[in-house]
């Protein structure tokens, strides 16, 4: 039986990213059924082509490949990220290429001989087993040799419409804007662990940093008291960031007054913040028609909404995905209720809310402790005028119960 000769060429896409498999090709033209004229010469290295001509190139391999007789053959094998992870990129490289040859070898008919295996780079990699011949490693083959450019541009393309599939689903991290390499997009994208997926690399140093990160949270602060045992509890497990937010706080020397004893609680802490406006034209909007409905009741609620609101509007515009806020601590608020409008508006920006109860297990008594032993002013109403034990005037402010 007359025997006819094929070269394998072999090579891969996605060594360098930081995300999801590494995919490799190998390809063969065979010599009984010729390519279209002008094949050849468009063949190059995959990189140097522009994305659209590279797609037509593709669709027009795998034309050929799929003819009842046809003109060319190829293989394709991908290792995900797992496996990279577990064996290291070099050998999973090696896996993949592996599987690609084992998959070109048994679509060759009986008459064709593999006579040379060629493979890009300079890694040396060997497949006796797979293809029964030493291959050679040849440093820009997919600029050189028609089957591993060939294969060069199978490998890449499928490999980007992986990656385009898998972009819409994290939309922060514009996947499809560097598929072949880390960029500092990316790595600044990976800001906090929650940003790292599960198709990342995660034996990669920009994933191991964005992992070894400490999670961020903004915490949204009522007032110096109820931020004490939050911040002491959360700072070591959180990048922390508060947010002073309270415009239904009046007069506002009694707002100044609590500001100033939250920013010396983040003082001691060591904590950043950010101050936000005194709203109280909007608060007073708000709650209005409801002033005079009972504390813990409708007016509150618009009060827990509204502040809870600006929390994860603040937290999605900084790009934090974690929120919670200390007007759990207080045992004059309804907890339950907090926790829901948290939820509502954290689910509405595709957030998270933290439902911590800072007061409970001792947290309480560990705040008034603190504010004893720092001298951190403690309010004695809530901190709208329609607060149920708001002074009335020309009245002593009553020293002795708190409330928060
Ligand atoms: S009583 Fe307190 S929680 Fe209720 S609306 Fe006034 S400031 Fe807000």
């Amino acid at each position: 039986m007359k025997r006819n000769y094929v070269k394998i060429g072999v090579d891969e896409a996605g060594r360098w990213p930081w995300f999801w498999p590494v995919v490799a090709a190998a390809l063969a033209f065979n010599p009984n059924s010729p390519v279209p004229e002008g094949l050849f010469s468009s063949l190059k290295d995959s990189k140097a082509l522009s994305p659209k001509v590279r797609e037509g190139i593709f669709h027009q391999l795998v034309a050929l490949a799929s003819s009842e007789n046809p003109s060319v053959f190829f293989g394709v094998g991908t290792c995900d990220n797992f496996l990279i992870d577990e064996i290291g990129i070099k050998k999973a490289n090696r896996e993949a290429m592996r599987r690609a040859l084992e998959e070109i070898v048994r679509k060759l008919p009986g008459e064709l001989e593999i006579n040379a295996v060629v493979i890009d780079g300079n890694d040396g990699y060997q497949f006796q087993e797979t293809v029964g011949r030493e291959a050679v490693s040849v440093v820009r083959g997919d600029a050189k040799i028609p089957e591993i450019s060939g294969a060069s541009i199978i490998a890449k393309t499928f490999r980007d419409k992986l990656v385009d599939a898998y972009a819409p689903l994290y939309p922060h991290l514009g996947l499809e804007t560097h598929k072949g390499y880390g960029v500092k997009k990316h790595a600044d994208a990976l800001c906090d662990p929650s940003k790292v997926t599960w198709a990342h690399r995660k034996s990669y140093a920009p994933v191991q940093a964005a992992l070894s990160r400490k999670p961020k949270l903004l915490l949204h602060v009522c007032c110096g008291p109820d931020a004490t045992v939050p911040i002491m509890d959360l700072k070591d497990q959180y990048d922390l960031l508060c947010f002073w937010y309270d415009p239904n706080i009046q007069p506002k020397d009694e707002y100044d007054r609590r500001l100033e004893a939250f920013k010396k609680v983040c003082e001691i802490e060591g904590v950043p913040f950010i101050e936000g406006d005194y709203d109280v034209a909007e608060f007073l909007s708000e709650i209005r028609g409801l002033e005079h409905t009972p504390e813990k009741g409708e007016k509150c609620s618009k009060c827990y909404d509204m502040r809870l609101r600006k929390t994860a509007e603040l937290a999605e515009s900084l790009g934090i995905r974690r929120f919670s806020s200390t007007l759990n601590n207080s045992p004059h608020k309804d907890l339950s209720k907090m926790f829901s409008l948290g939820e509502k508006n954290a689910l509405e920006r595709n957030l998270e809310f933290l439902k911590i109860a800072f007061r409970k297990n001792g947290g309480f008594d560990r705040s008034v402790q603190y504010t004893k032993k720092h001298g951190i002013y403690r309010q004695n109403y809530c901190g709208c005028v329609f607060s149920e034990t708001f002074p009335k005037p020309g009245a002593e402010i009553p020293e002795g119960e708190w409330r928060g």
